[in-house]
């Protein structure tokens, strides 16, 4: 197992996820927040420990995941991926 400072491991050929990425609250791949978009229709493509990660549905889901659907899960309501966010997890 990884400790939780492999989260800081870099040179990885990409770029580090943000906070934001790691809460769902941005697109894994483009950084679209989805807090400030219209309608991006995030899907779930993976996950870091409980947490699930989202990209845009389409290209971004396709590059994360393989599938353009991501993967079969719903994603949090935003307003609870905020609240974890936010909450640092609780
Ligand atoms: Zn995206």
């Amino acid at each position: 197992m990884y400790s939780q400072d492999s989260i800081s491991g870099r040179r990885r050929g990409r770029p580090e996820p943000t906070a934001e990425m790691l809460s769902g609250l941005a697109c894994l791949i483009c950084g679209t927040d989805f807090r400030s978009a219209p309608d991006p229709e995030p899907v779930v493509v993976s996950h870091r420990g409980d947490k699930q990660l989202i990209a845009c549905h389409g290209t971004c889901a396709r590059m994360a995941s393989g599938s353009v659907d991501g993967l079969e899960e719903t994603p949090l309501p935003l307003a609870e991926r905020v609240r974890r966010h936010q909450g640092g997890g609780l």
